[in-house]
């Protein structure tokens, strides 16, 4: 449905996009996920026929935005980073703009309700768009990029700036699209992407540093590769016994003590089960194992080694041990790090909710 070719922006100097590929196949609910200057909107302004490219190819449904760009925009509802609102209409007048705009030929009022029902802004219909709430209005945004049933939508950030219970009716709202139309959604959040799409393109300074379905680091996430143990012995020793056992990558001690045993976090290697080898060398040494109990892996952990994996050989020495860096240059590591600071960020910036949404 969507095809990227050798897609370049400069912005005098500045390198915007540098060089992106990618397709997106009909009915695919993509997630564009990247930190803050990625650019994701340029992206996604060029792909809409807003922006123009400096080099490359974009096609949406075979027709090349550069050809046919009118024809194009039918198949395409964009929501943009700022949503083009016009605060004094009220959201009939608005929605009713939008589809004169639009040039469509459907039943006006029965193609508008069913927007309204599928976005929720029944209520607020005849209200002005001005004394909305900020969920209200992206609700409003969304109804406007849905207006003249376009197969293709795009969602540049649309839960920057709302409440939880928002994000959330939002992120279902944009599931229940997808389920009929191809959806790309562009965030910074990698727990938006996880909990809304199919597919993860990360992008990162202009480039695409990986391409991962969900279901993958969702099934990476649930393994068990990763375990809290609760060992008997001297701890400088038992870390050490642990961290030079051939099926671990990784054991550090943790807080929790019991007595005189101690926590340990431990990472086993990709596909090795070092459960029983561990139980018989602790009790070679005399040192009771207690407690051992699989975690599986955080998300960020998974995406870390999924962003690791996708990358070039620099980060491949960042693999090993998480807390080595290869001097200089930025490695795919500090990439997938500051996605997740932002994420973490993020979700301290989200206001608590106040109860009314209106
Ligand atoms: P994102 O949406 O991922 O946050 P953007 O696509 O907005 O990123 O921006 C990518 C890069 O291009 C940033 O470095 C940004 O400062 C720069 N940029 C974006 N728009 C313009 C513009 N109109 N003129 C100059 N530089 C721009
Ligand atoms: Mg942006």
């Amino acid at each position: 449905m969507i095809k990227i070719d050798h897609l370049v922006k400069n912005y005098g100097a500045n390198c915007a996009v540098d060089d992106i590929s990618f397709e997106i196949a009909r009915g695919e609910i993509v997630g564009f996920l990247g930190p803050n200057g990625a650019g994701k909107s340029t992206t996604m302004n060029i792909l809409t026929g807003y922006l123009s490219s400096t080099a490359g190819r974009v096609t949406v449904d075979g027709i090349n935005v550069l050809d046919d760009p009118l024809e194009v925009k039918r198949r395409i509802g964009y929501l943009p980073e700022q949503p083009p609102l016009y605060l004094d209409m009220t959201v009939e007048e608005y929605l009713i703009f939008v589809y004169n705009l639009k040039g469509c030929t459907f039943n006006r009022t029965k193609h508008l309700e069913e927007i309204c029902e599928v976005v929720k802004i029944q209520d607020v219909y005849h209200r002005v768009i001005r004394n909305l709430s900020k969920g209200y209005r992206q609700r409003v945004g969304i109804a406007q990029a849905l207006v003249g049933n376009p197969p293709v939508i795009i969602f540049d950030e649309p839960t920057v700036g709302l409440d939880p219970k928002q994000i959330i009716e939002i992120r279902n709202l944009i599931r229940t699209l997808g389920k009929d139309h191809t959806v790309i959604l562009s965030t910074h959040i990698l727990q938006e992407v996880q909990a809304v799409c199919d597919r993860i393109l990360i992008i990162n300074k202009g480039r695409i540093v990986a391409d991962e379905r969900t279901e993958n680091i969702n099934r990476a996430a649930e393994g068990t590769r990763r375990y809290e143990a609760m060992i008997c012995g001297p701890q400088r020793e038992v870390l050490n016994l642990l961290r030079n056992r051939p099926d671990i990558a990784f054991a550090e001690a943790l807080p929790a003590r019991d007595g005189d045993a101690y926590g340990y976090r431990i990472e086993a290697k990709p596909g090795m089960d070092m459960r029983k080898g561990l139980f018989r060398a602790l009790a070679e040494k005399g040192w009771p194992l207690i407690g051992l109990e699989a975690m599986g892996m955080s998300l960020e952990d998974v995406f870390i080694s999924i962003v690791d994996q996708a990358s070039a050989p620099a980060a491949k020495a960042a693999k090993g041990d998480r807390r080595a860096r290869p001097s200089g240059k930025q490695t795919e590591h500090d990439i997938a790090r500051s996605i997740l600071d932002a994420t973490a960020e993020e979700q301290k910036k989200i206001a608590p909710y106040t109860g009314d949404e209106d």
